[in-house]
């Protein structure tokens, strides 16, 4: 049986697990990753520094359906069940991932932080808190959403109201009544926006930097389909077809407060490895005057907030919607050769300059992170089964 082909290649060698690959992190990425292998009779050994899989999935607010539609958010090999959504809930979501990992007996060991993994001697030397591993392929699968950001401002400790970042926000319920400051308009700080006004907060929006806002969909047709059929142009050209459509379909929106980036969507996923808003209700409650829009924060005082422009806001709480880094080099030694300065690969899906590296679910793709996962891993596997079947060969 392919399983017990698997498990019998996974062995103790002086005092470590050794497998042919190791890959950190039990995510939708490590776990594609993982169910390729298998299919192609690779062993290999998950490490999750949690105790389940999807763990971000566990964490993210109650609201969170998938903003990319299932048919452009599935792993290899499995479809999301035809009942589903197009849009999931993150609860369908989590048990997608959960129902993915029984399927293919992906079993990772839980509670296994990666604190440092180095190549020497032609291996992949893994250490977690208790446990050494070693292997030929090592896949960073950690998550670009890894470590929250937490930028700071001046007084940003006299504000007595709560400030929390987006990744430990759940729900409006604790702010009824309150008037909240979410900091960033990114897919999550829109999103929250609206969920603070569904639970009857009064939320206001801090916008530092010029946007690019598109809908779900357009004329019913999921964004992404768009996306992908898009794919083989050149940037400028797929933002010059679609910025009058664009246009009508939006709106204004300087006139709300929100400054546009001098290019389109496309090119800004491509260039600034940013994710433009994928529009799902903030706009209109922004049109509406429920969701007040601010620019970028100059600092705090004990009860308030002053903006750029000069005006002050008084607010109970402040959700930083402010994003993640990867920061892949806590535990990688020798990243500066393959990261930049935060720590977030230079590229994704395939061998690294050093023998035995990838990276999967690296890539901001403008056709979503999840479908690009799907290739990566597709492709971070049948270069592993290649290498290994090239040195079967030798
Ligand atoms: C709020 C939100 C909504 C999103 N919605 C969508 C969407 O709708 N469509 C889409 O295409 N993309 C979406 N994304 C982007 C992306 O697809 C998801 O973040 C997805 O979960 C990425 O999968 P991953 O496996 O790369 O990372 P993660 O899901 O973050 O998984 C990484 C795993 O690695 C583990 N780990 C990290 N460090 C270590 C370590 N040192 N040792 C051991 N384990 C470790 C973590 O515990 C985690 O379980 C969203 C992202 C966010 C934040």
């Amino acid at each position: 049986m392919l399983t017990d082909i698997v498990s019998s290649e996974i062995t103790t060698r002086h005092d470590a697990v050794h497998g042919h690959t190791i890959i950190v992190g039990a995510g939708p990425a490590g776990l594609a990753v993982g169910a390729c292998l298998k299919q192609a009779g690779i062993s290999c050994i998950i490490l999750e520094q949690t105790d389940k899989v999807g763990a971000a999935w566990h964490r993210h607010y109650d609201r969170l359906h998938l903003h990319t539609a299932k048919a452009f958010s599935e792993l290899p090999l499995v479809h999301f069940p035809k009942d589903y959504p197009r849009y999931p809930s993150r609860l369908q979501a989590i048990q997608y991932l959960e129902a993915y990992a029984r399927q293919f007996q992906l079993a990772p060991r839980f509670g296994q932080q990666v604190i440092s993994a180095r190549f020497a001697n032609n291996l992949w030397q893994v250490q977690t808190q208790d446990n050494r591993y070693e292997a030929a392929n090592l896949v960073v699968a950690a998550g670009y959403n890894r470590e929250p950001h937490l930028p700071g401002w001046p007084g940003q400790t006299d504000f007595q109201g709560t400030i929390m970042h987006s990744s430990q926000y759940q729900n409006g319920e604790p702010f009824k009544n309150q008037k909240v400051l979410v900091v960033g308009f990114g897919n999550s700080g829109g999103e929250i926006a609206i969920d603070l006004w569904e639970h009857g907060a009064q939320p206001s929006l801090a916008v530092r930097s010029p946007v690019n806002v598109i809908p779900r969909e357009l004329l019913g047709i999921p964004i992404l389909a768009i996306g992908v059929a898009q794919r083989k142009l050149p940037p400028r050209w797929a933002d010059a077809l679609n910025a009058p459509i664009l246009r009508v379909v939006m709106g204004d929106l300087t006139r709300y407060g929100l400054r546009k980036l001098p290019h389109g969507p496309v090119t800004q996923i491509r260039g600034d490895t940013r994710i433009p808003l994928i529009d799902v209700g903030t706009i209109k409650l922004i049109k509406r005057g429920q969701v007040a829009v601010y620019p970028g924060i100059e600092r705090f005082t004990e009860d308030s907030v002053i903006f750029m422009d000069g005006k002050r806001g008084k607010f109970d709480a402040v959700i930083l919607a402010t994003g993640y880094r990867p920061r892949v080099n806590t535990f990688l030694e020798g990243a500066s050769t393959v990261c930049d300065e935060n720590g977030t690969p230079l590229s994704s899906g395939h061998e690294m300059p050093i023998p035995g590296l990838y990276f999967c679910g690296y890539y901001v793709s403008p056709t979503g992170m999840l479908r690009e996962i799907a290739l990566e891993a597709q492709q971070i596997s049948a270069a592993i089964a290649r290498k290994r079947a090239g040195a079967a060969d030798t």
